[in-house]
């Protein structure tokens, strides 16, 4: 720890705190960098830090990832889709392949990708062959994708897009008369895009303190110091302690693209349901490339998957912040990295698994 987070930690720890003080982080990567920086184990004892609900793996709806999977298995094209989504599972009969690495294995043409940049340079080098990306993400992940739309694209790519907005989670939360939270840590990445000022409505509607923090310990310290010192004045208000990428309203000319390419629709979250207004769904300027569009067949299907979870999964409980990954009756048991049932434990952004790396990382020391 640097000695600017060391400072801060020491003037979190001289507050006042006499009264539990519940913290969400919305964003996964936020998560990650408490976890592993071990933030939890040095702060105030009366300081309790909770995931939230920025997992775009663990939220991606199961009937958008089995259509994924129908269209690699029964179409004869290259499926694309972000590593971490390979191994999320569906919930299927053994019979069937279950995620999309298990569609690898039975022969269908399934490819992970770093970038939006390598779906492209593919597509034009098989122009004879359909690629399909399938992207699932936020938008720090649908604004590259914008960018790559600006291009003319190769007549035989697809885009199944399953994007979403971080903030209208955490409007679904604080819709609950008790959210089980007092303080919010927005997340910095999405603030890069979207600004800082999208966050000012936790505190003029929900009056709750806020901070867009980044993501070594000393911004997190910064925006756990921030929402405390508010909280114990009782005078909340949003602070950016991410100043040096993160402005009040963020990128212009990325927000014009995604407004260009997406347009904002009712959305599903896994184990969640609909939220409204929270999902990137292509504008009809590119309905040629527009997967579910193309492979509508598979659509009457993928919906009978509609809000499923696997069974014994509390994967929406931990992603609204209601438990902690150790609460959930799998952890640890039938549910590990090597064996996830629930998206939770696949991705690097996913609580389960980011707990259960941690405390095998202290396990090993
Ligand atoms: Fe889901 Fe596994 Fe986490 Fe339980 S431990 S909530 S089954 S991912």
């Amino acid at each position: 720890m640097s000695a600017d987070a060391r400072a801060l930690l020491e003037q979190l720890r001289a507050l006042p705190l006499q009264q539990p003080l519940r913290i969400l982080n919305v964003c996964g990567g936020h998560e990650r960098s408490i976890t592993q920086a071990g933030l939890r184990s040095v702060l105030p004892a009366t300081i309790e830090l909770i995931p939230g609900p920025g997992c775009p793996v663990c939220i991606c709806p199961e009937e958008d990832l089995y259509l994924a999977i129908q269209i690699a298995l029964h179409e004869p094209v290259t499926l694309m889709a972000f590593g971490d989504m390979l191994r999320v599972p569906v919930n299927v009969g053994k019979q069937q392949p279950a995620s999309l690495s298990a569609a690898q294995a039975h022969g269908a043409d399934v490819r992970p990708v770093a970038s939006p940049a390598e779906v492209l340079a593919q597509a034009r080098a098989q122009p004879d062959k359909t690629v399909v990306f399938f992207v699932a993400g936020f938008e720090t992940t649908c604004a590259p994708v914008a960018a790559m739309l600006q291009a003319p694209l190769p007549a035989n790519l697809k885009l199944l897009i399953s994007g979403r907005l971080t903030w209208p989670a955490v409007a679904l939360l604080l819709a609950d008369p008790n959210p089980g939270f007092d303080a919010l840590i927005a997340p910095g990445h999405v603030a890069t895009v979207m600004g800082a000022e999208q966050w000012r409505f936790v505190v003029t509607q929900h009056h709750l303190p806020a901070a867009v923090a980044g993501f070594s310990a000393q911004s997190l310290l910064a925006g756990f110091y921030a929402v405390a010192k508010q909280w114990l004045a009782g005078a909340p208000t949003l602070v950016n302690c991410y100043p040096e990428v993160v402005s009040a309203h963020g990128n212009r000319n990325a927000q014009a693209m995604l407004e260009h390419c997406f347009q904002v629709v009712d959305a599903p979250w896994r184990g969640i349901g609909v939220i409204p207004a929270s999902g990137y769904d292509l504008q009809p300027r590119f309905d040629a490339h527009n997967a579910r569009l193309h492979y509508a067949d598979y659509q009457a299907q993928s919906r009978r998957h509609i809000g499923t979870m696997p069974p014994g999964c509390d994967c929406a409980k931990v992603v609204l912040g209601k438990i902690r990954p150790t609460d959930c009756r799998l952890y640890g048991g039938l549910c590990r990295p090597e064996h996830p049932v629930g998206p939770c434990m696949v991705s690097d952004e996913g609580a389960c698994r980011i707990w259960w790396a941690d405390a095998a990382r202290r396990d090993a020391h």
